[in-house]
């Protein structure tokens, strides 16, 4: 790319920002996103569960409950009508005690509260027939939830932002923004060759890398940048054709959703993500969380066998907070925040990011430092 100006500079081509490249360009702005990667959804975006969530699990108001729920349903409808996989699998949130079952009445009013459509709390008899394999109590059912082809999600997004008139620009790392009159002088590093952009507005939307891609901005408020924290994720699979036809969660503990089984687009199953805390980006898996993960799996699937299991793929969660709860909200700032006119910065846009990522773009379009 050679030195170049636009209107607005979007960092990070992961599936948020090529959500906001998308509709920027759609929306008639000239608009340049520049990844780092050879290609989109190096990161986070192609390491999760690629689940549709609903929105139960999210306080009441914030960010994450609106733009999850409404997410879901525009997920939905534009994968249907450009022919991108999803499997409306529905999910059930099992019980395995008493104490348990008592949680899922305050998961359903929560997710009531959220708007989240049909929930049913599915006791013995409905739960055995839904799923006679399953060892449970009872089960909080979500019809809505699914999953999703993400890499087919991210290429149509890329195209029709190319179509719409962006310019994806990949091997190119923002590493700087100084302000000028107009807007902000970019320095992009080009595999080693350095070009000047310049641009009146910048959506920082680059992952884990956006705390640095903001320390970078010399308006920006340098207190006003959160602390970065990680939480790995780590993936198993299994060669064991799964007996369920619906995702199975176990009742939340300890800051994370609980180890999953998630079925993929065609069916296979796949169990995660644990949580560790780590301090640097490493997506290895140990063979040996591999006992962790039977003894989790096999007290809602007790016919599966340890050697079942086969390491799969990590992931990373972007946490602002070290405790890591999942109930934590999406952290989007502007200029009142940072004090940085015309930019605005995403930071732990964890899970559900990728639900929620066509009405984000939305949303944050929107906002009046962009204007
Ligand atoms: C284990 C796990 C499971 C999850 N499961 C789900 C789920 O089931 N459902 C759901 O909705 N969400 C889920 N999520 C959350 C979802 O994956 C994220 O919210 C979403 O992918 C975030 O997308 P993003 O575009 O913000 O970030 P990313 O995908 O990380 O993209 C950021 C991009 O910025 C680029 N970048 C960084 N620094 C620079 C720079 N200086 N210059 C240029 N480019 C740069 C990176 O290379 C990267 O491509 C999960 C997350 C994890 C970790």
């Amino acid at each position: 790319m050679a030195d170049a100006s636009t209107d607005l500079l979007v960092v990070g081509a992961g599936a948020v920002g090529l959500a906001l490249a998308r509709k920027a360009a759609m929306d008639g702005r000239d608009v340049i996103l520049v990844e780092a990667n050879e290609s989109f959804g190096m990161e986070t975006s192609s390491r999760n569960s690629e689940v549709i969530h609903a929105g139960i699990y999210y306080q009441k108001d914030s960010l994450k409950a609106q733009l999850c729920v409404k997410g879901a349903h525009a997920l939905y409808a534009f994968c249907e009508s450009r022919g991108i996989t999803t499997r409306n699998y529905g999910k059930l949130i099992v019980a395995t005690d008493q104490e348990q079952c008592h949680r899922l009445e305050d998961l359903k009013a929560k997710g009531e509260v959220n708007q989240v459509p049909g929930l049913e709390i599915l006791s013995g008899k409905a739960l055995a027939e839904k799923e006679p394999d399953l060892k449970a109590e009872a089960a909080l059912y979500s019809p809505l939830t699914g999953v999703i082809d993400s890499h087919g999600y991210m290429a149509q997004l890329e195209g029709e932002a190319e179509n719409n008139g962006a310019t994806i620009a990949y091997q190119s790392r923002f590493k700087s923004a100084v302000k000028t009159a107009s807007g902000y002088d970019v320095i992009i590093d080009g595999q080693g060759e350095e070009m000047v952009l310049s641009c009146r507005h910048i959506i920082n939307a680059a992952g884990h890398g956006s705390f640095a891609v903001s320390k970078g901005i010399d308006a920006i408020d340098q207190a006003s940048i959160p602390p970065h924290y990680m939480a790995k994720g780590q993936y198993f699979t299994t060669t064991k054709k799964p007996p369920f036809s619906h995702l199975i969660y176990p009742v939340p503990s300890g800051g994370g959703l609980g180890i999953h089984l998630t079925l993929d687009v065609q069916g296979g199953a796949r169990f995660g993500p644990d949580i560790q805390w780590v301090d640097a980006v490493d997506y290895t898996v140990n063979p040996n969380d591999r006992g962790k993960f039977h003894q989790l799996v096999s007290s809602y699937w007790p016919d599966l066998d340890e050697q079942d299991l086969v390491p799969a793929w990590a992931g990373i969660r972007p946490k602002i907070y070290a405790d890591g709860s999942v109930f934590q909200d999406f952290t989007i700032q502007e200029q009142q925040d940072h004090g940085a006119e015309g930019v605005v910065a995403l930071y732990a846009i964890d899970s559900p990011g990728l639900t929620s990522s066509l009405v984000l773009a939305d949303y944050v379009l929107g906002l009046e430092s962009l204007s």
